[in-house]
């Protein structure tokens, strides 16, 4: 089987340590680079992570729910409706969530769901409950898209959960992004598909690497029904990051109710570990093409966020921004083998 272009090389940091009365110390420093994703990492195993439990009540105080759009007070005033060519009733709604077009829009169709009227959700209350109609909301919207029949080809749902990854107000939404090119990202990795498919005499990359990956079982998470878990190997953010990857899934239109609820319990335990481990964020896009493209098989991945005590630093800096590599104090197959717990374990 073709490999898939993981690459580590590894170094060492040296110096007189100050804590040790000046004897000489050794620090080990893994530079990974993924030639599926285009990421370059080091992996930094010294570093430690959050130790505080996050203040979200600080949170709350600034933004409390008698001043946010998305509660029942001020939501049918202060959000958008779509334009009665998309949807006569201006908002799509399933169960107790609703979608409805960004009032910053960047790009020609940008919407935002929120779950429920519930203005805060915490980390370990994102239940599979909690989430499924925020989904559920998002997947109508794209089959009224794609009954209109405009040429859309990709679309993706992310989510900002609360303001360390960039969320700007605390009542948990999704957004929602469809359109007629990939964003740069996706353009990469449907790029590397097809290299791979030249390269090894029509190989499916996505079919390999979870092959590769589970076979290797250094950062295979889990599987639940049709999708895969993995920490990936050079991660996108400062805390790691967690893969699922719907497999032979090659449109969103191909997801059932089933694909949907194993999802959202994965997720839910992800979230769970990072309640437990003092995160108090996240960012997460579900990518998806609109057509079948067996080079681009349906996944999510998630990164999560935090801020660095005491002065609340940010966990982006000079050389994510401006280097465009990540430092990572968190080692992947560390991160696994700990996610692998919460997967095992019955709810
Ligand atoms: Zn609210």
């Amino acid at each position: 089987m073709k490999e898939i272009g993981f690459h580590k090389e590894k170094t060492t940091g040296r110096y007189l340590n100050p804590f040790d009365d000046f004897q000489p110390k050794e620090l080990p420093i893994e530079v990974r680079y993924d030639e599926i994703t285009g990421v370059a990492s080091r992996i930094l195993p010294y570093r430690v992570r959050p130790a505080q439990k996050p203040d979200t009540d600080a949170y709350l105080e600034k933004s409390p729910s008698s001043i946010c759009p998305f509660c029942p007070e001020l939501f049918d005033k202060l959000t958008p409706r779509f334009t009665s060519d998309i949807l006569p009733e201006g908002k799509f709604k399933t169960g107790e969530a609703c979608l409805f077009p960004n009032a910053f829009p960047y790009d020609a169709t940008n919407t935002v769901a929120i779950f429920s009227s519930r203005h805060f959700i915490p980390l370990d209350q994102l239940t599979p409950d909690a989430m499924r109609d925020g989904f559920a909301v998002c997947r109508d919207y794209f089959h009224r898209i794609a009954e209109m029949g405009q040429g859309y080809q990709h679309c993706s749902i992310n989510w900002n959960y609360m303001p360390p990854s960039g969320g700007g107000l605390i009542h948990p939404h999704l957004q929602t992004i469809v359109s007629k090119k990939p964003t740069n990202f996706v353009r990469r990795l449907i790029a590397s598909a097809q290299n791979y498919e030249n390269a090894s005499g029509g190989a499916n990359l996505w079919r390999n690497l979870l092959v590769i990956e589970q076979e290797a079982c250094e950062r295979f998470i889990a599987t639940t029904g049709a999708i895969s878990w993995l920490a990936a190997f050079s991660p996108k953010g400062m805390a790691g990051e967690v893969d699922f990857y719907f497999r032979e899934k090659t449109s969103f239109f191909d997801l059932t109710q089933t694909n949907f609820e194993e999802m959202l319990e994965g997720l839910s335990r992800v979230f769970y570990y990072l309640y437990v481990n003092n995160f108090m964020s996240f960012n997460l896009s579900l990518y998806a093409t609109m057509t079948p493209d067996k080079n681009f098989w349906v996944h999510g991945r998630i990164v999560p966020r935090f801020e660095i005590n005491p002065i609340g630093t940010s966990d982006l800096n000079y050389f994510e921004k401006l280097h465009d590599e990540i430092i990572c104090p968190v080692v992947p197959e560390q991160l696994c083998k700990e996610l692998q717990a919460y997967f095992t374990a019955q709810e």
